[in-house]
């Protein structure tokens, strides 16, 4: 059996995050600068088939998972014909999208035809105005009706990313938290990262998870969940209802130890960490007639130098220079 990718810290990797476009029709303040930022051109962009390659010499190494991520992951045309390629001829077990969710009433029953089984699909808030805040865009109708729209085609899980930022998902908690109810949805409330492209972000900015956790407390009962190994996030029941609670908490209670993810940014290259400071150029030899040996090495290479953690709570943390966009979350 071929060695699995582990890093210098006694971890495997299992969990791999592809982004596929650095493009985005949202302006998410806490993302996106509002006049968007200098897009990859298509050349620089992975192509399909460079991305199925590379996921298939992943894959016998361990890979298990994949997401496909952005950027906006919807805007790039034919995304259901590479899941397709990556679902048959791969050996990946389980493909998963993130999506903002506005592309998605048209083209959800091709994606889950092609074989995506998760979705997360971001929506920071139920209320009109305040989406428009968010994410410079007025368009909480469409992300309503692509939910509408999955929630009929999916049978896999549908969770719904929350970014927590104070004086605003406060004032949001128990209608997500109805929403689960309503719909069986899992809502996933994340601590606010400094991948923001304005390099804003400070703690004032930031809800914590426990603070979240005892604000739905007071309302509703909950039951916390076995959490499996290298999962992002705290899970917990209803009782009473369909529907779950979860939290993911990078800054106040860091799940590095036992991280299995790396990412293939859109222009191709690895990072091991959301917080790398370096990263591994797989365009070049994808396209310099490199070998599938010489490229596993490379990876190897790197995946063994993986941070063994970040350093958001220590002094001297330096923000990578790429926004969450352009890395892929
Ligand atoms: N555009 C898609 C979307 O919004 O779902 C996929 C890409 S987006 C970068 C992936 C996830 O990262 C989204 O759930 C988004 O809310 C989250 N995100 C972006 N910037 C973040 C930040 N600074 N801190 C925490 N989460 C962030
Ligand atoms: Fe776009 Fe997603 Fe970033 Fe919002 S979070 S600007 S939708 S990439």
């Amino acid at each position: 059996m071929t060695d699995q990718l582990r890093d210098g810290h006694g971890r495997s990797l299992h969990d791999l995050r592809v982004s596929i476009t650095d493009r985005c029709n949202l302006r998410c303040r806490y993302c996106m600068p509002a006049e968007g930022l200098p897009w990859l051109s298509r050349t620089d962009q992975l192509t399909y088939a460079e991305i199925v390659r590379l996921v298939s010499l992943l894959t016998p190494l361990g890979v298990r998972s994949l997401r496909l991520t952005g950027g906006e992951p919807l805007l790039r045309k034919g995304v259901p014909d590479l899941v397709r390629e990556l679902k048959t001829g791969t050996g990946v077990g389980e493909v998963s999208i993130t999506t903002n969710g506005t592309l998605l009433r048209r083209q959800a029953a091709a994606l889950v035809d092609a074989g995506v089984d998760r979705f997360n699909v971001s929506l920071d808030s139920l209320d009109p105005t305040r989406f428009s805040t968010l994410t410079r865009r007025n368009a909480l109708h469409h992300v309503r009706d692509g939910l509408v729209a999955l929630a009929q085609v999916t049978p896999g899980p549908i969770k719904i990313n929350v970014v927590a930022l104070r004086d605003i998902t406060e004032h949001e908690i128990f209608d997500f938290v109805e929403l689960a109810k309503d719909t069986g949805f899992e809502i996933r409330f994340i601590e606010f990262m400094p991948l923001d492209a304005d390099h804003s972000w400070s703690r004032s900015q930031f809800v914590p998870g426990h603070e979240l956790l005892s604000i739905v407390r007071t309302r509703y009962e909950l039951v916390e969940e076995q959490r499996p190994a290298s999962a992002t996030a705290r899970t917990f029941r209803v009782v009473g209802a369909q529907g779950k609670i979860g939290l993911i908490e990078p800054v106040s209670r860091p799940f590095c130890s036992d991280c299995d993810r790396i990412r293939i940014t859109s222009d191709g290259k690895l990072r091991t960490c959301l917080f790398s400071l370096t990263e591994t150029d797989l365009r070049t030899p994808l396209r310099d007639g490199s070998s599938d040996e010489d490229i596993v090495e490379l990876v190897r290479a790197a995946v063994w130098r993986k941070e063994l953690k970040h350093r958001i709570n220590e002094p001297g943390f330096i923000q990578p220079p790429r926004t969450m966009s352009a890395i892929g979350g």
